[in-house]
Protein backbone atom coordinates (compact mmCIF):
# COMPACT_ATOMS: atom_id res chain seq x y z
CA UNK A 1 0.00 0.00 0.00
CA UNK A 2 1.41 3.55 -0.91
CA UNK A 3 2.14 5.28 2.85
CA UNK A 4 0.15 8.12 4.05
CA UNK A 5 1.72 11.05 5.82
CA UNK A 6 -0.41 13.21 7.19
CA UNK A 7 0.40 16.82 8.88
CA UNK A 8 -1.64 17.99 12.13
CA UNK A 9 -1.24 21.26 12.16
CA UNK A 10 -3.34 21.95 15.62
CA UNK A 11 -4.41 25.37 16.27
CA UNK A 12 -1.49 26.86 14.65
CA UNK A 13 -0.93 28.83 11.43
CA UNK A 14 -1.64 32.52 9.94
CA UNK A 15 -2.67 33.41 6.31
CA UNK A 16 0.81 34.41 5.76
CA UNK A 17 2.91 30.95 7.53
CA UNK A 18 0.76 28.66 5.91
CA UNK A 19 1.51 30.33 1.99
CA UNK A 20 4.49 30.05 3.19
CA UNK A 21 4.54 26.55 4.69
CA UNK A 22 2.62 24.91 1.72
CA UNK A 23 5.12 26.97 -0.50
CA UNK A 24 8.10 25.25 0.61
CA UNK A 25 6.10 21.86 0.68
CA UNK A 26 4.92 21.89 -3.14
CA UNK A 27 8.43 23.09 -4.29
CA UNK A 28 9.34 19.34 -3.25
CA UNK A 29 6.47 17.50 -4.53
CA UNK A 30 7.46 15.73 -7.76
CA UNK A 31 9.90 13.55 -5.72
CA UNK A 32 7.34 11.83 -3.43
CA UNK A 33 6.52 8.38 -3.24
CA UNK A 34 3.48 8.63 -0.70
CA UNK A 35 0.51 10.32 -0.27
CA UNK A 36 0.21 13.75 1.89
CA UNK A 37 -2.36 15.65 3.35
CA UNK A 38 -2.49 19.12 5.59
CA UNK A 39 -5.18 19.01 8.61
CA UNK A 40 -5.82 22.65 9.03
CA UNK A 41 -7.89 24.89 11.55
CA UNK A 42 -11.27 24.94 9.85
CA UNK A 43 -10.60 28.60 9.10
CA UNK A 44 -7.96 28.31 6.68
CA UNK A 45 -9.52 25.51 5.09
CA UNK A 46 -10.99 27.88 2.61
CA UNK A 47 -7.13 29.43 1.85
CA UNK A 48 -5.43 26.30 1.28
CA UNK A 49 -8.53 24.90 -0.78
CA UNK A 50 -7.13 27.79 -3.06
CA UNK A 51 -3.19 27.14 -1.98
CA UNK A 52 -3.47 23.02 -2.65
CA UNK A 53 -5.34 23.52 -6.07
CA UNK A 54 -4.17 20.61 -8.48
CA UNK A 55 -1.47 19.65 -6.23
CA UNK A 56 0.26 16.56 -4.52
CA UNK A 57 -1.12 17.83 -1.35
CA UNK A 58 -4.93 16.43 0.10
CA UNK A 59 -6.37 19.00 2.10
CA UNK A 60 -7.71 17.85 5.52
CA UNK A 61 -9.59 19.22 8.62
CA UNK A 62 -9.22 18.52 12.15
CA UNK A 63 -12.32 17.58 13.57
CA UNK A 64 -15.94 17.95 12.68
CA UNK A 65 -19.45 17.95 14.19
CA UNK A 66 -21.77 14.72 15.16
CA UNK A 67 -24.81 16.87 14.13
CA UNK A 68 -25.94 16.98 10.54
CA UNK A 69 -27.02 20.74 10.40
CA UNK A 70 -28.83 23.13 12.99
CA UNK A 71 -28.68 24.71 16.47
CA UNK A 72 -24.99 23.68 17.38
CA UNK A 73 -23.39 27.12 17.43
CA UNK A 74 -19.58 27.14 16.89
CA UNK A 75 -19.98 23.29 14.98
CA UNK A 76 -18.96 22.90 11.86
CA UNK A 77 -20.77 19.92 9.71
CA UNK A 78 -19.30 17.27 7.47
CA UNK A 79 -21.15 18.81 4.56
CA UNK A 80 -19.80 22.75 5.17
CA UNK A 81 -15.75 20.69 5.18
CA UNK A 82 -16.99 18.72 1.95
CA UNK A 83 -17.89 22.19 0.31
CA UNK A 84 -14.11 23.68 0.91
CA UNK A 85 -12.95 20.12 -0.82
CA UNK A 86 -11.78 18.84 2.50
CA UNK A 87 -10.41 15.03 2.13
CA UNK A 88 -9.46 14.10 5.24
CA UNK A 89 -10.68 14.88 8.69
CA UNK A 90 -8.96 13.62 12.13
CA UNK A 91 -11.45 12.23 14.68
CA UNK A 92 -10.82 11.40 18.18
CA UNK A 93 -8.12 12.94 18.37
CA UNK A 94 -6.20 12.11 21.85
CA UNK A 95 -6.61 16.39 22.43
CA UNK A 96 -10.65 16.04 21.78
CA UNK A 97 -11.08 13.21 23.54
CA UNK A 98 -9.14 14.80 26.84
CA UNK A 99 -10.30 18.10 26.70
CA UNK A 100 -13.66 18.14 25.10
CA UNK A 101 -14.77 14.95 26.70
CA UNK A 102 -15.65 13.32 23.45
CA UNK A 103 -16.71 9.37 24.11
CA UNK A 104 -16.20 6.73 21.94
CA UNK A 105 -19.32 6.60 20.56
CA UNK A 106 -19.42 10.33 19.88
CA UNK A 107 -16.01 9.75 17.82
CA UNK A 108 -17.94 6.59 15.81
CA UNK A 109 -20.56 9.15 14.94
CA UNK A 110 -18.02 11.70 14.03
CA UNK A 111 -16.70 8.76 11.76
CA UNK A 112 -20.16 8.12 10.31
CA UNK A 113 -20.93 11.75 9.29
CA UNK A 114 -17.50 12.28 7.76
CA UNK A 115 -18.31 9.13 5.83
CA UNK A 116 -21.44 10.18 4.67
CA UNK A 117 -20.50 13.34 3.20
CA UNK A 118 -18.01 10.92 1.17
CA UNK A 119 -14.45 12.66 3.48
CA UNK A 120 -12.21 9.98 4.51
CA UNK A 121 -12.14 9.89 8.92
CA UNK A 122 -8.49 9.75 10.61
CA UNK A 123 -9.55 7.65 13.49
CA UNK A 124 -7.45 8.20 16.36
CA UNK A 125 -6.82 5.81 19.11
CA UNK A 126 -4.59 5.20 22.05
CA UNK A 127 -3.76 4.49 25.72
CA UNK A 128 -2.79 7.16 28.02
CA UNK A 129 0.92 6.51 30.25
CA UNK A 130 -1.75 5.45 33.46
CA UNK A 131 -3.30 2.64 30.67
CA UNK A 132 0.16 1.35 29.50
CA UNK A 133 1.67 1.01 32.68
CA UNK A 134 -1.33 -0.97 33.96
CA UNK A 135 -0.58 -3.38 31.03
CA UNK A 136 -3.88 -2.27 29.49
CA UNK A 137 -2.99 -0.84 26.23
CA UNK A 138 -4.06 -3.50 24.11
CA UNK A 139 -7.66 -3.38 25.43
CA UNK A 140 -7.99 0.29 25.36
CA UNK A 141 -7.12 0.76 21.20
CA UNK A 142 -9.65 -2.26 20.74
CA UNK A 143 -12.52 -0.62 22.70
CA UNK A 144 -11.45 2.80 20.90
CA UNK A 145 -11.76 1.25 17.46
CA UNK A 146 -14.37 -1.74 18.28
CA UNK A 147 -17.09 1.83 19.27
CA UNK A 148 -16.10 2.65 15.06
CA UNK A 149 -16.73 -0.63 14.07
CA UNK A 150 -19.99 -1.32 15.75
CA UNK A 151 -21.25 2.24 14.37
CA UNK A 152 -19.53 1.93 10.81
CA UNK A 153 -20.73 -1.95 10.09
CA UNK A 154 -18.65 -2.56 6.84
CA UNK A 155 -17.69 1.10 5.90
CA UNK A 156 -15.17 0.18 8.38
CA UNK A 157 -12.95 -0.37 5.43
CA UNK A 158 -13.26 3.23 4.20
CA UNK A 159 -11.55 4.85 6.73
CA UNK A 160 -7.84 5.78 8.30
CA UNK A 161 -7.06 4.63 11.59
CA UNK A 162 -4.10 6.10 13.46
CA UNK A 163 -2.13 4.73 16.34
CA UNK A 164 -1.44 7.72 19.00
CA UNK A 165 0.27 6.55 22.13
CA UNK A 166 -1.26 9.42 24.42
CA UNK A 167 2.04 9.95 26.10
CA UNK A 168 3.81 10.15 23.12
CA UNK A 169 1.91 13.34 21.45
CA UNK A 170 3.80 16.37 22.01
CA UNK A 171 6.04 14.63 24.62
CA UNK A 172 9.06 13.85 22.93
CA UNK A 173 8.74 10.13 23.72
CA UNK A 174 8.21 7.44 21.10
CA UNK A 175 6.99 4.16 21.09
CA UNK A 176 9.93 2.06 19.63
CA UNK A 177 9.12 0.97 16.10
CA UNK A 178 8.47 -2.60 17.72
CA UNK A 179 6.34 -1.52 20.36
CA UNK A 180 4.06 0.41 17.65
CA UNK A 181 3.88 -2.76 15.21
CA UNK A 182 2.76 -4.70 17.64
CA UNK A 183 -0.07 -2.59 18.28
CA UNK A 184 -0.81 -2.23 14.61
CA UNK A 185 -0.87 -5.70 14.43
CA UNK A 186 -3.39 -6.29 16.73
CA UNK A 187 -5.75 -3.52 15.53
CA UNK A 188 -5.07 -4.65 11.80
CA UNK A 189 -6.48 -8.14 12.89
CA UNK A 190 -9.38 -6.06 14.57
CA UNK A 191 -10.08 -4.75 11.69
CA UNK A 192 -9.73 -7.96 9.14
CA UNK A 193 -11.85 -9.47 11.74
CA UNK A 194 -14.48 -6.35 10.66
CA UNK A 195 -13.95 -6.69 7.07
CA UNK A 196 -12.72 -8.58 4.49
CA UNK A 197 -11.35 -5.37 2.76
CA UNK A 198 -9.79 -4.27 6.00
CA UNK A 199 -6.32 -4.50 4.31
CA UNK A 200 -6.73 -1.46 2.51
CA UNK A 201 -7.30 0.72 5.58
CA UNK A 202 -3.85 2.46 6.05
CA UNK A 203 -2.79 2.21 10.46
CA UNK A 204 -1.18 5.25 11.09
CA UNK A 205 1.10 5.54 13.68
CA UNK A 206 1.39 9.23 16.06
CA UNK A 207 3.12 10.76 18.54
CA UNK A 208 6.58 12.34 18.10
CA UNK A 209 7.65 11.43 14.67
CA UNK A 210 10.11 13.44 13.67
CA UNK A 211 12.70 13.08 10.92
CA UNK A 212 15.19 11.34 13.29
CA UNK A 213 13.05 8.17 14.22
CA UNK A 214 10.30 8.20 10.64
CA UNK A 215 12.52 5.82 8.64
CA UNK A 216 12.78 2.96 11.26
CA UNK A 217 8.95 3.23 12.37
CA UNK A 218 7.70 3.56 8.72
CA UNK A 219 9.78 -0.03 8.30
CA UNK A 220 7.26 -1.73 9.97
CA UNK A 221 5.03 -3.78 8.34
CA UNK A 222 1.93 -2.82 9.52
CA UNK A 223 2.82 1.36 9.79
CA UNK A 224 1.40 2.54 6.19
CA UNK A 225 2.24 6.30 7.11
CA UNK A 226 2.45 8.78 9.89
CA UNK A 227 -0.01 11.42 11.56
CA UNK A 228 2.82 13.89 12.76
CA UNK A 229 1.69 17.29 14.32
CA UNK A 230 4.82 19.34 15.51
CA UNK A 231 7.15 18.18 13.23
CA UNK A 232 4.43 19.11 10.31
CA UNK A 233 5.18 22.86 10.82
CA UNK A 234 8.28 23.12 9.78
CA UNK A 235 9.16 22.44 5.94
CA UNK A 236 12.55 20.99 5.95
CA UNK A 237 11.34 18.16 8.69
CA UNK A 238 8.38 17.18 7.01
CA UNK A 239 9.71 16.79 4.07
CA UNK A 240 12.39 14.49 5.14
CA UNK A 241 9.47 12.65 6.64
CA UNK A 242 7.62 12.33 3.67
CA UNK A 243 11.25 11.26 1.74
CA UNK A 244 11.43 8.23 4.52
CA UNK A 245 7.74 7.01 3.24
CA UNK A 246 8.52 5.17 0.35
C1 LIG B 1 -0.63 14.69 16.73
O1 LIG B 1 -1.00 15.82 17.01
O2 LIG B 1 -1.40 13.90 16.21
C2 LIG B 1 0.77 14.31 17.03
C3 LIG B 1 1.16 13.10 16.79
O3 LIG B 1 1.55 15.29 17.56
P1 LIG B 1 3.15 15.25 17.73
O4 LIG B 1 3.73 14.71 16.42
O5 LIG B 1 3.55 16.67 17.97
O6 LIG B 1 3.47 14.34 18.86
Amino acid sequence: MKKLMVGNWKMNGSLEANAALIGALLQDASAWHCDVAVCAPAVYLAQLQTLLAGGRIALGAQDLSAHESGAFTGEVSAAMLKDLGVRYCIVGHSERRQYHQESDATVALKAQRALAAGITPIVCVGETLAQREAGQTEDVVKRQLAAVVHTNGHCISEIVLAYEPVWAIGTGKTATPEEAQHVHQVLRAQLQAASQHANRVPILYGGSMNAGNAASLLAQPDIDGGLIGGAALQASAFLSMIAAAR
